[in-house]
C-alpha cells in the first residue's frame, strides 16, 4: 500500500474533524491483529497521534455566485452584488471572494 502525502498548497488543503478520524483508527486497529501490535497497544497510540495533530480554525466555506446587473455609468462594467450580504461593486470582472463577507464566488467544476 502506498500512502499519499498530504497536500501542501493552502488553496487545496482539506481538513477533517478529529472525531471522524477515531472510527478510522478503530478500523485500522481492528484490522491489525498481530501480537506485536497488541503488545505495543498500537491502537491506543494511533488515537494519541490523532490527538497530537494540531487543530486548525476552519469555517465552512460559503459558496455563491455574484448577481450580475447592468451598470448605469458605463457599458463596459457591470454591477456585481453579493447574494449573501448585498455588498456590491462595479467592475469589468468580479472578484473571486466577496471582500465584505468572504463568500467564495469562484466558479466550480
Ligand atoms: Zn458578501
Amino acid at each position: 500500500m502506498e500512502l499519499k502525502k498530504p497536500k501542501t498548497n493552502a488553496d487545496d488543503a482539506e481538513y477533517i474533524e478529529r472525531e471522524s478520524a477515531y472510527p478510522l483508527a478503530k478500523r485500522i486497529c481492528d484490522a491489525i491483529d498481530s501480537e506485536e501490535f497488541q503488545r505495543l497497544n498500537f491502537g491506543l497510540r494511533i488515537l494519541d497521534w490523532i490527538d497530537e495533530v494540531p487543530a486548525v480554525d476552519v469555517r465552512p466555506v460559503v459558496r455563491g455566485k455574484w448577481k450580475k446587473a447592468p451598470c448605469h455609468e458605463t457599458d463596459e462594467a457591470y454591477t456585481y452584488i453579493c447574494p449573501f450580504c448585498r455588498w456590491y461593486m462595479i467592475a469589468i470582472e468580479p472578484m473571486n471572494f466577496c471582500p465584505n463577507c468572504g463568500a467564495d464566488m469562484r466558479e466550480r467544476e
